[in-house]
């Protein structure tokens, strides 16, 4: 590090067990960019003064997370498309006086559906459980790519029936909103294409919670994608192999949705392998 060096972080609140420091810092050591990683945890009502600070203080650009993605968007002088789309930022940059809005999430998922499963959304059947953060960003994306129906399936149903119609009106598509029951998922799969799981279940350290979806309810022409990446093989995974099915791990669009952000920063391609080799490293060393 010298005084040259350029400086990128985090801001979340609680930050403490982020991988992204150690998967971006493995990233600018391979490129041999002289950039450094921080993690930064910000409460609620200091997020106007990080964020400001860190434009002040030259900072390159942040990742932001749980609980600023909506909030920060008011920060904002411009937002890109998907984080207009999915009315949340994951990613700013500062340039000339200009705070830039970025959502890398939903490409994110997405590039590790195509990478891993060779997955097209144009025409497929989605089923997506869960209706938070990460879902919103799931359900926009496929909608914009051009899903022919998508299924969102929540504990709390009205949030599922709620978002179901978010992304119907502003997109076009056929989608509706349900409960987690088992014969009702079971109908929507059987001729689903897609499986996201985008719930906390199954989640280190409570890697023994049953899956909400079990092999009897699976096909083997389904993608099954876990977006939980601790562990990186979660019991509803194992099912999916079972079923003969095929199991798209959650570390897939953690490191793609960190690959787009270095970009944006950088310029540069992303090492996208040594970025994932350095999250596998880690997950087996302190967390499974
Ligand atoms: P969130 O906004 O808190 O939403 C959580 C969702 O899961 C809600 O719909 C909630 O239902 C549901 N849920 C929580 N506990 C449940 C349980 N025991 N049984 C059934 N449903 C349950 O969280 P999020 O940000 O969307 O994150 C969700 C998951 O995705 C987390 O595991 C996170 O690690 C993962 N994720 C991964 C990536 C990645 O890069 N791979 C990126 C983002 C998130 P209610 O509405 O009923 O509360």
């Amino acid at each position: 590090m010298s005084a040259e060096t350029e400086l990128v972080g985090l801001i979340g609140h609680p930050v403490e067990h982020s991988l992204s420091p150690v998967m971006h810092n493995a990233a600018f050591e391979e490129k041999g960019l002289d950039y450094v990683y921080l993690a930064f945890d910000v409460p609620p009502d200091s997020l106007k003064e990080a964020v400001l600070g860190a434009r002040a203080l030259g900072i390159v650009g942040l990742n932001v997370t749980i609980p600023h993605k909506v909030a920060v968007m008011d920060l904002c002088d411009e937002l890109d498309r998907d984080a207009e789309l999915i009315g949340a930022v994951n990613t700013l940059r500062f340039s000339e006086g200009s705070i830039e809005g970025y959502n890398t999430d939903g490409e994110g998922f997405l590039r590790a559906l195509r990478e891993e499963a060779g997955f097209e959304p144009k025409g497929a059947k989605c089923v997506v459980l869960g209706a938070g953060g990460a879902a919103r960003a799931v359900v926009f994306k496929l909608g914009d790519e051009g899903a022919s129906e998508i299924v969102i399936a929540n504990r709390t149903p009205e949030k599922a029936v709620k978002l179901a119609e978010e992304v119907s009106e502003r997109l076009g598509v056929e989608a509706k909103g349900t409960g987690l029951d088992k014969e009702t998922l079971e109908e929507e799969l059987r001729d689903a294409d897609l499986l996201v799981d985008a719930t906390p279940v199954g989640m280190y350290p409570n890697v023994d919670e049953p899956p909400l979806v079990t092999a009897d309810m699976m096909h083997p022409d389904l993608i099954v994608n876990d977006l939980v990446y601790n562990p990186p093989k979660t019991r509803l995974l194992e099912e999916a192999e079972k079923a003969g099915a095929t199991p798209v791990s959650g570390v897939g669009m953690l490191v793609h949705q960190g690959a787009l952000a270095f970009e944006i920063w950088t310029g540069e391609e992303a090492p996208v392998d040594v970025m994932r080799r350095a999250v596998l490293e880690a997950l087996g060393r302190d967390r499974c």
